[in-house]
């Protein structure tokens, strides 16, 4: 049986690239939902590439969240399943092994066609990223324009990721909606505060076909409220993330600057994973996060205190307009 069902994983290739670089004891992680897996993907690696694997077992947020010093564990190479590189490890050999999904997506792409206007910006995860030709195809033989570009972050060709779309922004003027194929809320969410287009979601694996018409003025809503509150703060934390893609420790140290500026008391806090329990100690009144931007956002509920965006501190501290909102990314 394949080590992960539903999924394209060439343990061959991947077999073949550890023997080449000589490579003896592996550490591996896999995406969160496939760690169930871990058992037999560890069995068929080692017996495949004749190695020792260390599974890595803490929670992972994604290639943003590298185990990136190896010694303790006397491996020689990380092997990242899931997700393709969006930040450098200098020093430490890592290799991406992208998982595409078999699941087929023709049925729901032909399904969204009606719900469609051209030009269509199309964009996807990169476990669907390799089907981006047969969504292409689709949607022109339907007569679509379509549009695909690269964005930043390590982002190919119509991929985005939650804290990164530039896949979709740097091609959004003139164009009439969105497409994004692939599951969840998370992606459909950071898109519709990424971009005004009319978004059309189409899940390949319930076969639904939605539009995201009313989630921009939710969110929104929430966001003003959160800067509303944190503006009666006195007293805040600027939250630092330590994950070895989430480090903007020079924007955390502006915000200090500009809290600091506007005459509050302000602290850095550097903090790997973030949580309400961890806050509970701490007395700020309200934070900024230059971590993983989607803790602000998606996660408000779950704090008792407000926590911001920077440009959300911007609005907050009056140096930006709220008309000139802006989510905040990973560039
Ligand atoms: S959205 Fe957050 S968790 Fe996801 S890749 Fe970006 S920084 Fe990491």
């Amino acid at each position: 049986m394949e080590p992960l069902p539903g999924y394209a994983l060439d343990l061959t290739a991947l077999a073949a690239q550890l023997t080449a670089k000589g490579i003896r004891r592996v550490a591996v992680q896999l995406p969160e939902g496939l760690r169930h897996r871990h058992a037999a993907l560890v069995a068929a690696l080692e017996q495949a590439a004749s190695v020792e694997v260390v599974y890595l077992a803490d929670h992972t947020f994604g290639a943003c969240d590298l185990v990136t010093d190896l010694r303790p564990l006397g491996a020689q190479a990380l092997v990242h399943i899931g997700h393709n590189q969006i930040h450098a490890t200098p020093g430490q050999l890592t290799i991406y092994v992208p998982l595409e999904s078999l699941h087929p997506i023709d049925e729901v792409v032909s399904a969204a066609l009606p719900s469609l206007h051209s030009p269509v910006v199309l964009c996807t995860t990169s476990q669907h990223l390799p089907k981006l030709p047969t969504m292409i195809r689709i949607l022109e033989g339907a007569g679509l324009e379509v549009r695909t570009a690269a964005g930043g972050r390590g982002c190919e060709a119509g991929q985005v990721l939650g804290c990164h779309y530039g896949a979709v922004r740097n091609i959004a003027a003139g164009a009439a909606s969105v497409l994004f194929v692939g599951s969840g809320e998370f992606h459909p969410l950071g898109l519709a505060l990424a971009t005004d287009l009319p978004l059309v979601v189409a899940d390949p694996y319930t076969n639904e076909v939605r539009t995201v018409a009313t989630t921009r003025d939710r969110i929104l809503r929430q966001r003003s409220a959160a800067i509303a509150k944190a503006a009666q703060a006195t007293h805040w934390g600027v939250i630092v993330g330590t994950k070895s893609g989430q480090i903007r420790t020079a924007q955390g140290v502006r915000c200090r600057e500009q809290l600091r500026t506007a005459g509050h008391q302000v602290e850095l806090l550097a903090v790997a994973t973030l949580s309400p329990e961890l806050l509970l100690g701490f007395p700020q009144q309200a934070f900024v996060s230059v971590s993983c931007p989607r803790i602000a956002i998606d996660d408000a509920t779950r704090y008792d205190r407000p926590i911001l965006t920077p440009p959300e501190l911007e609005i907050c501290l009056g140096t930006r307009a709220w008309e000139d909102y802006l989510f905040d990314e990973f560039p």
